[in-house]
């Protein structure tokens, strides 16, 4: 009945639940259910449509779908891209959204009573339960995600440490954050990765790699890019997604103090991708953010210009982070239309030539990972 569905093919990162790490997969549909191939020659998985969970209930707007499923506890499968996610809402519709608020209306699958409260306050706010379950998360629990972020993004890669260049960076992240008018203190992390990239984690953390600071022009560009992923942090779309990701389960355990199952969470950040909506809050913060810094904007446009072209560098662009926000947006050109839109003010540059020059070569010195997180 759904034939023109069945044997579509899609990339899709499969995690089995029993070893640490997950590896890519080509997932299909057909009429018994998600099939996955194994490693090797061992038979391919089938996932039946009727066993299945997702994270987030599916609507029309979905952008990734992370399925788990009922007989193989702790194994998840995440499929970027809204294609998979509507396919998947009409062989399973007990997946969807609408199917969803039926059965957070029904207290028993909460359990104890503080998860009710919870799930009907979820429900009643209708539209996205993981961003209102991130809104409540304790800073605590923000503070314990980002970490576990962090450490597993850094896991096997060095931390940029360069004193000159560590000055320098706190300078320019101190002149973002002070534009911010939030009070949110952000910490920012070179590592040492030839992937050009940014991340924003939770608890106000950001992640930039080597080589975007090689790939940038100039420390407005850099400012630029900070100033975006500090939008990403201050709405809580790190915080949201992985909630999205984990499920509401996992997210209310956290809600409740508990440490949760936070060891995939960097994989899985690295794997997501903002929507659209976000991307374009995150826009608007980068640019109120350096008009208030009195940085000019038109080096976040350069970059974003420059990355977004599918030259050499774009091609260095990973999965997630700024490779997700100028990957998969087609808007792209009204969105550079915006920034560009933005200038007209006065403006110094970002750094100095000298402290520039100090934070381009910040992986002069550099820590193992294992040494450089937080002492406690
Ligand atoms: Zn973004």
């Amino acid at each position: 009945m759904h034939s023109d569905l069945f044997h579509q093919r899609f990339e899709a990162r499969y995690t089995d639940g029993r070893t640490a790490g997950s590896r890519d997969v080509m997932v299909e549909l057909t009429e018994r259910g998600i099939l996955i191939p194994q490693d090797g020659s061992a038979a391919p998985l089938i996932w039946p449509f009727g066993a299945l969970a997702t994270a987030e209930p599916l609507t029309d707007h979905a952008i990734d779908a992370l399925v788990t499923y009922s007989y193989q506890p702790g194994a998840t499968l995440f499929v970027p891209g809204p294609r998979f996610a509507r396919a998947l809402a009409t062989l399973a519709p007990q997946l969807t959204a609408s199917a969803e608020r039926w059965r957070a209306a029904s207290p028993w699958l909460w359990g104890a009573a503080a998860t009710v409260a919870i799930g009907v306050f979820v429900w009643l706010a209708g539209l996205s339960p993981a961003h209102t379950i991130a809104n409540m998360l304790p800073d605590k629990a923000r503070t314990a995600m980002g970490r576990q972020v962090v450490k597993s993004m850094t896991d096997g890669r060095a931390v940029c440490r360069d004193d000159a260049g560590l000055k320098a960076l706190e300078k320019l992240t101190g002149r973002l954050v002070a534009a911010t008018h939030d009070g949110k203190a952000f910490n920012v992390v070179v590592i040492d990765w030839g992937l050009v990239n940014a991340f924003a984690t939770p608890g106000e953390n950001v992640v930039l790699t080597s080589g975007l600071l090689d790939a940038a022009n100039g420390p407005d560009e850099v400012a630029g890019v900070l100033a975006h992923e500090m939008g990403h942090g201050l709405e809580l779309h790190p915080e949201t997604g992985l909630v999205r990701a984990m499920g509401l389960a996992a997210a209310t355990e956290l809600l409740m103090g508990g440490s949760g199952t936070l060891s995939n969470l960097g994989i899985v950040l690295l794997q997501l991708s903002y929507s659209r909506d976000a991307e374009g809050e995150a826009d608007d913060h980068a640019i109120a953010i350096l008009r208030d810094a009195r940085i000019s904007s038109k080096g976040f446009a350069r970059f974003f210009e420059r990355m977004s072209k599918t030259d050499g560098s774009a091609k260095r662009l990973g999965k997630g982070g700024l490779g997700g926000m100028l990957s998969s947006h087609p808007d792209t050109d009204e969105r550079l239309a915006k920034v560009l839109r933005s200038g007209g003010y006065a403006a110094t540059p970002a750094l100095s030539e000298r402290e520039w020059a100090a934070l381009k070569s910040i992986c002069r010195t550099s820590l193992p990972s294992a040494k450089a997180g937080h002492s406690e």
